[in-house]
């Protein structure tokens, strides 16, 4: 059954049609990859899905219910939450406070939100550090540091605009493997790569927007040797 429905979802900035009549359907448990040029768009939809900006026309479905419209706090209350594309933790609290933050605020009702916010430093591999301030912290550690912010706050659906972007191999390969975990552990995910080995290793499906406008859909394979996608994206 879809967990996350968008419904002819358009959105305009004065002239620019940034997200032209996209629909798509995403199941429970997936894992699902959005790839396109910079400027496609895609971090637009995102922002309409988490509740950033108001969709010009059309609706978007979580659960079966809609939720066009509604503000971020509640949508992350209903389950649904975005790493941020440039990370930004308080400067002066511990990383078990930044994530406590997340438990808190998130909005969902969670038990014990230091207890959560630790749990999902562990699940991060930054539980070592849960007692530092992140000033210190790599760039792959800050997108760490992230994720398991948004994991405090208990999602049912995971959004991630370029998690991977500027981190170096091994620190790629970590967040690999970690969103893997995620999966494991239930979530569903959608996200955002431009690093294609990493966004097609963790994707069972691969939407492409190219202009607003959903040009593909498929297995990892099927867009690989898609014609248009290597037009559009992948060739250049
Ligand atoms: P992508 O994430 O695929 O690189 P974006 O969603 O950021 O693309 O942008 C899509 C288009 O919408 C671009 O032309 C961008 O300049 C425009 N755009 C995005 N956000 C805004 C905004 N807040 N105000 C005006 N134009 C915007
Ligand atoms: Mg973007």
């Amino acid at each position: 059954m879809a967990l996350l429905e968008g419904e002819n979802l358009t959105k305009s900035f004065g002239g620019v049609l940034a997200v032209d009549d996209v629909s798509f359907s995403i199941d429970r448990g997936e894992s699902v990859g959005l790839i396109g040029p910079n400027g496609a768009g895609k971090s637009t939809l995102f922002r309409l899905i988490t509740g950033v900006h108001e969709p010009t026309e059309g609706h978007i479905f979580l659960d079966g219910d809609e939720i066009t419209g509604k503000d971020s706090h509640d949508i992350c209350h209903r389950g649904l939450v975005k790493t941020h594309q440039i990370v930004r933790p308080f400067e002066h609290m511990t990383l078990l406070e930044n994530a406590t933050v997340g438990a808190e605020f998130g909005g969902r009702d969670v038990d014990d939100p230091r207890e959560k916010a630790y749990e999902s430093l562990e699940f991060v591999s930054l539980d070592h550090l849960a007692h530092t301030e992140p000033d210190e912290l790599s760039v792959g550690a800050l997108k760490r540091l992230e994720i398991a912010r948004v994991l405090a706050t208990d999602p049912d659906v995971m959004l991630f605009d370029e998690v991977a972007g500027g981190l170096d191999t091994d620190e790629t390969e970590a967040i690999v493997d970690l969103i893997g975990d995620i999966k494991e552990s239930g979530k569903t995910i959608f996200l955002i790569d431009h690093v294609m080995r990493a966004l097609m290793s963790v994707s069972e499906r691969v939407f492409v927007l190219d202009n607003g406008q959903l040009i593909a859909r498929g297995s990892p394979e099927e867009i690989q040797n898609n014609q248009r996608v290597i037009e559009a994206y992948l060739g250049t």
